[in-house]
């Protein structure tokens, strides 16, 4: 018996940092949007009693340090359904560390898997707050869409959908931690804050361009990488209608309305960067496709 779950990227299409709050963690205000670019994560009983994890990118951790394990331990804790033993296979197709939420992604998925497995129908509310444990995006992955992220990311709203576009990854090799990221700004004399309400009128009015226009990121402020500047040059020789770096980073993102100039800047950036990909918004985060 399995349960195949299809996890999708995210990217922000703005990130704001409103506050540091006493915990340590930040307050945020984040416009995300799901991609189609997919993690696939495949769950099964095993009846070995053990959580057993492969992954086809073996530079990630197939321990209890990937994100999809602690997802499947903290489920079990969460529900108090005995572990009779299970499989996790991750066909890892989003880059990691990339700012692009994949290992959040992965832990959405093997927690909707699981729910599925073990008949456990668990409210969104509660798939979110045991997500939530495990990941301030995990909320947002397994809903996916469109959405306003704000607190440290479990305060999601719906607001209207990005109209269609082609949406260019590209990955610079380099990128630093998120935690680094944070100290960065924590320690930033004054960062300069996007323009959010303009960013919500904009997708009130389906309003492509617009919304492209506006798309920000107060970590740009503080995080230097360096082919940043040239990757967005591309971007804008080629059409495109914004550009922007997407969480801590290192991707960088642009908004394109037209397929064809979308697919030859990928072209042209995979001679400067490693990891580049041509997707579109897509309205979900998580998807079962097999059970
Ligand atoms: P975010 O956008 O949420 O900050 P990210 O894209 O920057 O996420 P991830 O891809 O989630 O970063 O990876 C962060 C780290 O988590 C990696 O360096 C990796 O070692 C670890 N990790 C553990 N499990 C996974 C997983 N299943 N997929 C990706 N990374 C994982």
């Amino acid at each position: 018996m399995h349960v195949t779950v299809k996890a999708a990227a995210k990217i922000n299409l703005m990130l704001d940092i409103i506050e540091r709050l006493e915990n340590g963690y930040h307050s945020l205000w984040m416009v995300m949007q799901s991609v189609n670019l997919y993690d696939t994560i495949t769950v099964e009983r095993t009846g070995t009693g053990e959580i057993c994890l492969s992954c086809t990118d073996a530079r990630l951790p197939a321990d209890e340090t990937n994100l999809a394990f602690q997802a499947a331990q903290t489920f079990f804790e969460a529900t108090g359904v005995s572990n009779d033993g299970i499989s996790i296979a991750i066909d890892k197709k989003i880059p990691f560390a990339a700012g692009l939420a994949g290992g959040s992604a992965d832990a959405a998925a093997t927690l909707l898997a699981l729910d599925r497995l073990y008949g456990t129908n668990l409210k969104q509310r509660t798939l979110n707050k045991i997500g939530l444990t495990l990941g301030a995006d995990v909320p947002f992955c397994l809903q996916g869409g469109t959405m306003l992220a704000q607190h440290i990311g479990e305060l999601l709203t719906p607001v209207p959908e990005l109209p269609d576009c082609w949406i260019v990854l590209a990955k610079p090799a380099q990128g630093i931690s998120t935690a680094q990221a944070y100290h960065l700004c924590d320690t930033a004399p004054h960062l300069r804050a996007p323009d959010k309400r303009g960013m919500l009128n904009a997708l009130l009015a389906e309003d492509l361009k617009g919304a492209a226009r506006l798309v920000g990121n107060v970590f740009e402020q503080v995080i230097d990488v360096p082919e940043r500047v040239a990757v967005k040059a591309l971007m804008r020789e080629y059409g495109a209608l914004g550009c922007c770096m997407s969480g801590s980073g290192p991707t960088v993102f642009g908004l394109f309305d037209a397929q064809q100039a979308a697919k030859d800047c990928a072209e042209k950036l995979k001679t400067i960067v490693p990891d580049v990909f041509a997707c579109r918004p897509v309205e979900e985060g998580c998807i079962v496709t097999e059970e």
